[in-house]
């Protein structure tokens, strides 16, 4: 069916990227993100079946524009029907990218069936270099686990594998040239995200927040240089690290997300789905649109589509975090998909 409506907001912005959480759990407890005893997950029969998200999926691909899905949590190689899911929607027309954002933990296993299945590419979560730090920061003994899902990622062809990275100050906030150093000799490429009011805990303090100024500025060594090519929608700026070259032989790249000191709402092309099937406009959204519900009560493919265009029209002109009225969401970052 040809894309006859947009997910347009009132300004000018189009969402093309959709971010689908497929689980709200998580096998790890980053501290930054939830607390040790992990947070109450959704019911089941809350949670959208596989049946559902495809459905949602192919609504956003064939009647609204969606050229971009990525699959995100909690941790999204917990759900039991990734690779059907990720196979449905590779069979779209038109055709979506698709990406995948992971901690890593069960990639060495599912990084070849999730190639097969139609991933495109694939973004590993890794905050620090250090496997006792990595205990502590995560409070879970998996950091050989990652290491081996990224090789697996690599050798799959999910490629470039990009590594996210949350500096925290006096946390890790020391490791941003050896986590550089790593991306360059593995041929992956790194991007360095501001931390944002996310957590569950709601302990984010702009004050031991790590700016964007300052991740540029402890990767001084490398001398980077200005990427020519535009960023576009793409939340990452990217510079260039002369003298390297990605996997792909392309020239290496890091990219810094400054969410909260440079933000990119102005560009911003996302739609996001939580698991339990609501549309947030925005990370920061305060409000959702129940799709679920309308799921459930037997609608059709255009109310559907219909209710997901008004419940992006309604999308703010930015995140607002700096505004004195800024509330921080309800739900946090693994309950709506990071
Ligand atoms: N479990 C998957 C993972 O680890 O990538 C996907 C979900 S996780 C919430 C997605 C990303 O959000 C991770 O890179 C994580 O470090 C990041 N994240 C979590 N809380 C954050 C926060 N408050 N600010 C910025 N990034 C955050």
């Amino acid at each position: 069916m040809p894309s006859v409506l947009e997910l347009a907001d009132r300004f000018g912005r189009v969402a093309r990227d959709l971010r689908v959480s497929l689980t709200d759990r998580c096998n790890l407890r980053c501290t930054y993100c939830m607390p040790e005893e992990g947070l109450a997950w959704l019911p089941r029969e809350e949670q959208l079946t596989d049946d559902e998200v495809r459905r949602l999926i192919r609504i956003g691909v064939s009647m609204l524009g969606i050229t971009e899905v990525r699959f995100t949590g909690g941790e999204p190689l917990l759900r039991r029907g990734l690779l059907d899911i990720v196979r449905d929607a590779a069979s779209l027309t038109p055709r979506p990218q698709l990406m995948l954002t992971s901690n890593g933990i069960g990639l060495e296993r599912l990084a070849v069936p999730l190639r097969e299945a139609g991933l495109d590419r694939i973004n590993v979560s890794l905050d620090t270099l250090d496997p006792e730090r990595f205990q502590a920061l995560t409070r879970r003994d998996r950091f050989a686990d990652v290491m081996l899902g990224l090789t697996a990622a690599n050798a799959a062809g999910l490629t470039p594998v990009k590594i996210n990275t949350v500096l925290m100050r006096g946390i890790n906030d020391d490791e941003a040239p050896a986590l550089m150093r790593f991306a360059l000799a593995n041929g992956y490429q790194l991007r360095f995200i501001e931390q944002m009011p996310l957590d569950a805990q709601h302990r984010w303090d702009r004050h031991t927040m790590v700016t964007a100024d300052e991740i540029l500025a402890a990767l001084q060594e490398f001398d980077l240089q200005p990427d020519s090519v535009s960023r576009g929608t793409a939340p990452a700026e990217t510079w260039l690290v002369p003298g390297h070259l990605d996997a792909a032989g392309n020239p290496a790249r890091v990219g810094v997300i400054g969410s909260v000191t440079r933000p990119f709402c102005g560009d911003c092309d996302r739609t996001r789905l939580t698991a339990d099937g609501q549309v947030r406009n925005c990370l920061f959204a305060t409000d959702e649109s129940d799709l679920r519900k309308l799921l459930r009560a037997g609608a059709s493919d255009d109310q559907i589509a219909e209710a997901w265009v008004i419940a992006m029209r309604g999308k703010r002109a930015g995140h607002g975090i700096d505004d004195p009225s800024f509330l921080q969401p309800a739900r946090p970052m693994s309950a709506i998909g990071g």
